[in-house]
């Protein structure tokens, strides 16, 4: 049924440019979501600037982490950080 074609975006509407690419930055980018086993909690890490790689840190410790993307990285929408 309603699929993108019905998104119809209105130039009155719009938030100023700087704004919009703030938005833009972290909603229309892929995530990972991430399940932490050394704090026990779950959060989402998005893909970097580049479009190689999911970057993000714990949300209770700080422990970075990384998931490659493409061609022997993972293909799991759920990961686990250990
Ligand atoms: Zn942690």
């Amino acid at each position: 049924m309603a699929g993108p074609d019905y998104i119809v975006d209105i130039d009155g509407l719009k938030p100023p440019v700087s704004q919009q690419a703030d938005r833009v930055s972290l909603r229309g980018r892929p995530w990972l979501a991430v399940q932490w086993k050394c704090c026990s909690a779950y959060s989402r890490i998005y893909r970097n600037k580049a479009g190689t790689m999911y970057e993000g840190r714990c949300p209770k410790c700080g422990k970075p982490v990384s998931a490659k993307v493409g061609p022997g990285g993972t293909s799991k929408r759920f990961f686990e950080a250990t």
